[in-house]
């Protein structure tokens, strides 16, 4: 194309279509920030790990579901566990050693830490055997979380054998906290104990989450063993998003 043509395209006045396609420019969503990150780095190969820093409040928009999943615009996970981006190593990213600053790495998609996937967690669960409590139920909580990621849409997929043994599993490991009652009663719809999912959501919960457990209630009264979205936006917004420790 010719120069001359370029510059004179530029000069000429806007027309109707070019205020339009920069009104529609103008209109459209901005891009999320990039979240901040650390560099930590790897035990096993010494290549630097992103992962994303949590203490930066643009992570915290989201969604959060009535299996407890909270789905950021971020990350997938909250991240206890990943796999190194260079050699693959999986292992807890928060302890990971931060990389020396005399390595002068600069932030690069190309570093962040491969999250894990329902598969990951599956198989840890068969390599693990013995294994303390509160990381035995997060293994089979993610796990779970993470095959439902498929029936978010509103698609009913069968629960696959390996799904229903860790769900009955997870049933046995959850105590009483309001979080862990949230996610039995979730459980017990998908397993169609509407009945078991109706008697623990009829426990007391703090005041505030009573609108959300009415709602869960209604679910399991109608026979429902979907998925809900209870919550979109900031948590910090929603003062009864509090009382569920452990979310
Ligand atoms: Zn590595």
């Amino acid at each position: 194309m010719n120069k001359n043509h370029d510059s004179r395209a530029g000069q000429r006045p806007a027309t109707r279509a070019d205020r339009d396609a920069s009104a529609v420019i103008a209109t459209d969503k901005p891009a999320p920030p990039m979240p901040a990150v650390l560099t930590k780095q790897c035990s096993n190969c010494g290549a630097p790990i992103q992962i994303p820093d949590f203490t930066s409040p643009d992570l915290l928009e989201g969604r959060l579901w009535s299996d407890l999943r909270f789905d950021s615009a971020h990350f997938s996970e909250p991240p206890l566990l990943g796999k190194c981006p260079s050699c693959g190593a999986l292992g807890p990213l928060a302890e990971l050693p931060p990389m020396p600053e005399s390595s002068s790495i600069q932030p690069d998609d190309r570093y962040n830490y491969q999250a894990l996937d329902s598969d990951d967690y599956a198989a840890l669960l068969e390599e693990a055997g013995d294994i303390a409590p509160p990381f035995h139920s997060y293994l089979r909580i993610r796990f779970w979380q993470l095959s439902n990621d498929r029936r978010r849409g509103g698609d009913s997929v069968p629960l696959s054998e390996a799904e229903r043994a860790n769900m009955l599993a997870l049933l046995e490991l959850l105590g009483s906290r309001p979080a862990d009652r949230l996610m039995r009663a979730q459980i017990q719809r998908q397993l169609e104990d509407f009945e078991g999912a109706q008697a623990t959501l009829d426990t007391p919960f703090d005041e505030q989450l009573a609108p959300l457990v009415k709602r869960l209630q209604r679910l399991a009264a109608e026979g429902d063993p979907g998925l809900m979205e209870l919550f979109a936006g900031d948590p910090r917004q929603a003062a009864w998003l509090l009382s569920l420790d452990g979310v």
